[in-house]
């Protein structure tokens, strides 16, 4: 073979050279932020590819987001000089998982077309089940069983394998309620979030031929953010990178998996990742190689001092070297910066951006504002447009989330899928055609006793006497225009169609004759959402990609910053990063500090070391002394995490905010307590008594954190969907 190593390889360091080099048996990588981990394995899969190694068929790559897995996509291409054909199996857990499951949908009791619920579908159904078992609804709430659900099958547990505990809550119904969903959802062909690993894993212990099939196809597995893995992607990943004893003795070829994780980077710990999985890797992987990369290519030296400094704080870490290049002076420090409230600083920070747009010659693309919470959005988004400042939230409410939006694809899915019952409920009295609930219900009870889904039913109904004339003939329209539309899915452009659909059924117009300010924002949205199907081929599959693919208008090319949460940002590096809302209740979260035990809030710090070592060189972090938390204000303190900064790489700004002079007390001389040189001056200048603020600090973010238990809320939404969790979570 030549001496020349191919073009992809050079400029890797040794380290970063044998993981891709190393082909054969396990490799594991566990090295810090910004070490080039996910370099390493996208130019892997490129050297697999140029060498013959695989095809990319045989290829298994996971990525943590979507949007994660198309960059890596066109990475590899440019790597090998060329489009690569193919690459099926690179994507989330869960986009591979719902492709798996689609192949082998009848040996879990689904057919192929099955839909996946979405969380508000999701609940409905459950207070349907909770009902139907006579329990007080608001007593035992949907939500709280959802958030049950999760965990259950994110540690991988079916209805019978759950802890006694559990089993008994809900009135004593938990397990019953469990299996009474999951039974609710093969009727409907529909599963959750969590069944796309779970079904797969019941599928491939109950028929070894199938997983027989997949040793076979996949030669080489890959795993990104390997650390926040949870226990059922843990158990679907080893079954598919494990032969059981008796093949591997015939001399089939070996599977090779190569996973790379940061164990200081595990923020889903909440949502049932186990970093343990990362730590005993070889112990699952007998003579995995582990390799260990130290050199830090993103950061400046200050970034790196500062993030390195925090995260030491932290007891239970393996602990580990980073080193960057030699610092240039130039490059500035981590600054601390003050605030009276969130708009002051909501407003400085958007002057910070438009300054360094303007000094620098910055894009706005090169900017990120990392939340602890998605609440903290709002006074960026606002202030953004006042200022005419573009901005794209990342992991928010989105666009696929808004109610116009969620009708008109229940109108789709009713057209694609006849069994989809919760789109049909939700479309069929809107617009207002006066199909009220008594009807539903008749036709709800009919489909029940055949056991037929709702569309069908209502199509035998009108037939019969079951229904007062009225709204059977209504019904008998609806079912026909169904009908109608399902025909033309084979024939009609699925554009047309989609617009057909709108029209015809009378909603597009229901929001033309509406007065509300809202309803030409929703008219623009249909339209919006009309252009958006053009990218794909037809409805079902654009339906798939709206089901999967909650970030899909992260895409357009505009020059923006970007606002997400500190979850959502895993993997990704900006030049500059804004870390506001470092404040004692908020970052640490109140919830980690009522949970009293370390685990909590080292994952906070944690969370914090994602966050700065996002930055390549800036990071400017902001606390302010009052925010307001659903409607109320409250006195806040800094965070104990600008306490853990060393004061070699960082620089306290000079406040320059209506109150002016924060700062006095700075670094130095306070020891443990340096920022309240200026809480203190702010506390006699505004007059709030300390005892106050203390217990305004002690009761925390106790609405904040309400919203943060519901699931969704803090964490970025649908993160919970998009990245590991639900993607993990
Ligand atoms: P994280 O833990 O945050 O996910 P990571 O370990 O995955 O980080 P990468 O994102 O792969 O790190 O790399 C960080 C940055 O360093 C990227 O911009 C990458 O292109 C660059 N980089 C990695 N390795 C090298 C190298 N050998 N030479 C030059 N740049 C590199
Ligand atoms: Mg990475």
């Amino acid at each position: 073979r030549g001496a020349k190593a191919p073009d992809y390889l050079s400029g890797l360091n040794p380290e970063q050279r044998a993981a891709v080099e190393t082909t054969e048996g396990p490799v594991l990588v566990l090295a810090g932020a910004g070490t080039g981990k996910t370099r390493v394995l996208t130019t892997r899969i490129a050297h697999i590819l140029a060498t013959g190694h695989a095809w990319p068929s045989q290829i298994l790559a996971v990525t943590f987001t979507n949007k994660a897995a198309r960059e890596m996509k066109q990475r590899i291409g440019l790597l090998v000089g060329g489009e690569v054909e193919g690459m099926p199996w690179l994507g989330t857990f869960h986009s591979i998982g719902v492709k798996i499951l689609r192949r082998h949908a009848e040996l879990v009791g689904l057919k192929p077309n099955f839909t996946i619920l979405d969380t508000d579908d999701q609940i409905r159904l459950i207070k349907q089940l909770i009902q139907a078992e006579n329990l007080d609804d608001k007593r035992w709430p949907a939500r709280t069983f959802a958030t049950m659900l999760d965990g259950w099958k994110n540690k991988g547990l079916s209805p019978k394998d759950i802890p006694e505990g559990d089993a008994r809550a809900f009135a004593g119904k938990g397990r019953q309620l469990y299996a009474d969903y999951q039974n609710r959802l093969l009727t409907l062909n529909a599963c959750d979030f969590g069944d796309l690993l779970m079904h797969p894993i019941a599928l491939f212990k109950a028929n070894p031929d199938v997983l027989a099939d997949y040793h076979r196809r996949f030669r080489y597995i890959l795993v990104d953010e390997y650390q926040d893995t949870n226990v059922a992607q843990y158990l679907w990943l080893r079954l598919l990178a494990q032969r059981p004893r008796e093949t591997s003795a015939k001399n089939a070829p070996p599977i090779n998996i190569c996973c790379v994780g940061d164990d200081d980077q595990s923020i889903y710990g909440w949502r049932g990742a186990e970093v343990d999985n990362i730590l005993r890797f070889d112990k699952d992987f007998p003579g995995a190689a582990v390799i260990r990369l130290e050199r830090n290519y993103r950061s400046t030296g200050h970034i790196l001092g500062a993030a390195s400094h925090l995260i030491a704080h932290n007891e239970d870490r393996l602990g580990k070297t980073l080193f960057t290049d030699t610092p240039d002076p130039e490059d500035p420090k981590v600054e601390v910066n003050a605030g009276w409230d969130s708009e002051e600083e909501a407003r400085a920070i958007g002057e910070a951006i438009e300054d360094l747009q303007r000094r620098e010659d910055h894009n706005l693309n090169d900017m990120a504002i990392l939340v602890r919470a998605s609440f903290q959005m709002r006074a960026f988004e606002d202030r953004f447009v006042t200022m005419g400042l573009n901005y794209r939230v990342i992991g928010g409410p989105r666009f696929y989330e808004r109610m116009e939006i969620r009708d008109a694809l229940a109108y789709f899915r009713c057209v694609c899928q006849p069994a989809d019952d919760l789109a049909f409920e939700r479309i069929v009295n809107t617009p207002k055609r006066g199909l009220g609930d008594a009807t539903v219900r008749l036709v709800h009870d009919y489909a029940r006793g055949r056991e037929i889904p709702l569309i069908a039913a209502a199509g035998e109904m009108v037939e019969t006497e079951e229904l007062k004339p009225k709204p059977r003939n209504t019904l008998r329209a609806l079912v026909a225009d169904f009908r109608r539309w399902s025909e033309l899915l084979s024939t009609s452009k699925h554009t047309e169609l989609a617009e057909q659909i709108l029209d015809e059924s009378g909603y597009t117009e229901m929001w033309q004759n509406d007065r509300s300010a809202e309803a030409p924002g929703r008219l623009e949205n249909l339209k919006e959402l009309i252009r958006s199907m053009e990218a794909y081929e037809s409805l079902p599959s654009f339906l798939e990609h709206v089901a999967l693919v909650m970030d899909a208008e992260q895409e357009n090319e505009v020059d923006a910053v970007s606002i997400m949460t500190l979850h959502s940002a895993k993997g990704l590096e900006f030049e500059t990063v804004f870390l506001p809302g470092w404040e004692e209740g908020l970052f640490p979260h109140q919830r980690a500090l009522d949970e009293g035990g370390r685990s909590g809030l080292e994952e906070e710090r944690r969370l914090a070391y994602v966050g700065i070592t996002r930055a390549k060189r800036r990071a400017k972090i902001w606390f302010v002394s009052n925010r307001r938390i659903h409607g109320l204000w409250q006195s806040t303190i800094p965070s104990r995490f600008l306490d853990e900064l060393p004061e070699a790489h960082v620089d306290v700004m000079e406040a320059n905010t209506s109150y002016g002079g924060y700062g006095a007390g700075g670094f130095g001389g306070y020891g443990a307590s340096r920022w309240d040189g200026g809480a203190a001056f702010k506390q006699s200048a505004y007059g709030t008594p300390g005892w106050k603020r203390a217990q305004a600090a002690q009761a925390g973010f106790a609405g904040g954190d309400q919203q943060t238990r519901g699931g969704d809320g803090w964490s970025g939404g649908r993160t919970r969907e998009i990245s590991y969790e639900a993607e993990p979570g």
